[in-house]
């Protein structure tokens, strides 16, 4: 089943207001089987309204819109409704009763302008909205349900959840739209796609089909898996079998099916070893301890960490041998090790972490360019390091060395 949501008001297409009511509305849709084809903006202009309306129920099984139900001029969603639908828009007694009893219970008289929100396309049913005058309405075109709800949230998301409850869900018979999200680090997305799609191609035929969509995010690649099904346990059994399926044919750089950050999963894993952690940061200045403490809980296994950014921090507070920085220079693999091993046996835990590198946009070298981020994990056995080069502005670039020094930390704990 397809649905549209349309999002009216000028507003909505300044950036002083986003458009929240839309995702609200995708969320509710999906958890009864409802795929979301199209979601628009359009500004309090009858005619845009209606060219936008028209050509959405072309296609959609069921159309959505929020907004411009209030009592000023600008306000076009009945209008535009009563246009496309040819249905003459009429005053409700009722309605404006209840308009005018909101306004007595303050003490105020209602204005004129309040009787348009009275007036309804012919046929349409009132849904009552319980924060607000305007109420929300419910009309079908040629056997497509139309939802108007007005445009503030605490004013739409009630009548939301009643029109779902009430008239959408017992229409869907008990379908629903269930997902699974699979997060990836340290593979390209064409990589992931392209050692994914033979698997994930098989599914599309299925009685109950999956269907999948690669999204790159910041240092990681996420997978979701979409399916819909008349209950959530014949979809739990496609999707787990989906996502064994893939977990297998990707292996270790699957970090987590089920939607956790990185620094959730390592946080889990220092737990269950029972390590405790310290890190020495240069370029990512505290961002890597700040991730690992976002977790609730990491007091558990987060120990101390130490900002060296300057190369006398690094020498004088850590105690990474000078000699070090000057043969292979601050951003290289002996110094992140150096840096891992020393924060390590300071600190007196089971595992340090080591981060070194150029963030840009300055600092740059042809042999090192901006991006080359070292980044080493050390406990009592082994130390492993590694040198990156990433790709970004500075913000992106400190955010994904965290990343790759999550990831080996998982890894190394993993034994891989
Ligand atoms: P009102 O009777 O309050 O005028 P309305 O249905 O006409 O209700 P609008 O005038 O379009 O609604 O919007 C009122 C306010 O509601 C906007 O200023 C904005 O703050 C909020 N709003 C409207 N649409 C959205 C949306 N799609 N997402 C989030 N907020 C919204």
């Amino acid at each position: 089943m397809k649905a549209c949501i349309i999002a009216v008001g000028s507003e909505l297409l300044t950036p002083l207001r986003v458009d929240t009511n839309s995702l609200r509305i995708t969320e509710r849709l999906n958890e009864i089987g409802y795929e979301v084809r199209h979601k628009t903006i359009v500004g309090d202009d009858v005619d845009d309204l209606t060219e936008v309306l028209s050509a959405e129920l072309l296609s959609a099984d069921l159309v959505i819109c929020t907004g411009g139900l209030g009592p000023t001029d600008d306000d076009i969603t009945r209008e535009a409704v009563s246009k496309v639908t040819t249905r003459p828009l009429e005053m409700h007694p009722e309605i404006l009763e209840r308009i005018r009893e909101r306004f007595a219970r303050r003490n105020l008289k209602m204005a004129d302008i309040n009787q348009r929100q009275a007036m309804v396309p012919h046929g349409a049913a009132v849904l009552e909205n319980v924060n607000g005058t305007a109420p929300g309405l419910w009309l079908e075109h040629h056997g497509k349900p139309i939802v108007l709800l007005p445009g503030p949230p605490r004013e739409m998301i009630p009548i939301l959840e009643a029109v779902i409850r009430d008239r959408l869900a017992p229409q869907s018979g008990g379908l629903g739209l269930f997902r699974r999200v699979l997060r990836i680090t340290g593979a390209t997305e064409s990589d992931v796609d392209a050692r994914s799609q033979p698997v994930y191609s098989r599914w599309q035929q299925q009685d109950v089909p999956i269907s999948t969509t690669i999204l790159a995010v910041l240092g990681q690649i996420e997978l979701h898996l979409t399916a819909i099904a008349s209950d959530r346990a014949t979809a739990d059994r496609v999707l787990d079998f989906a996502v064994e399926q893939l977990e297998g044919t990707l292996g270790s750089i699957v970090y987590s099916v089920d939607g956790s950050p990185l620094e959730a999963v390592v946080g889990d894993l220092l737990r269950r070893t029972g390590w405790r952690v310290a890190a020495a940061e240069s370029c990512t200045g505290g961002l890597l301890t700040s991730r690992l403490t976002d977790v609730p809980g990491s007091s558990d296994y987060v120990e101390a960490s130490a900002i060296c950014y300057s190369n006398r921090a690094k020498v004088d507070w850590l105690g990474v041998d000078g000699a070090l920085i000057a043969e292979h220079g601050a951003v290289s693999d002996p110094v992140a090790r150096a840096m891992a091993e020393r924060v390590r046996v300071k600190a007196g835990v089971d595992v340090g972490i080591g981060v070194t590198g150029i963030a840009g946009p300055g600092g740059g070298t042809p042999g090192k360019p901006v991006g080359t981020v070292a980044v080493a994990v050390s406990t009592a056995d082994v130390t492993e390091s590694r040198t990156f080069q990433f790709i970004g502005g500075r913000e992106q670039v400190k955010y994904q060395a965290t990343q790759a020094a999550l990831n080996m930390l998982r890894l190394l704990m993993l034994g891989l």
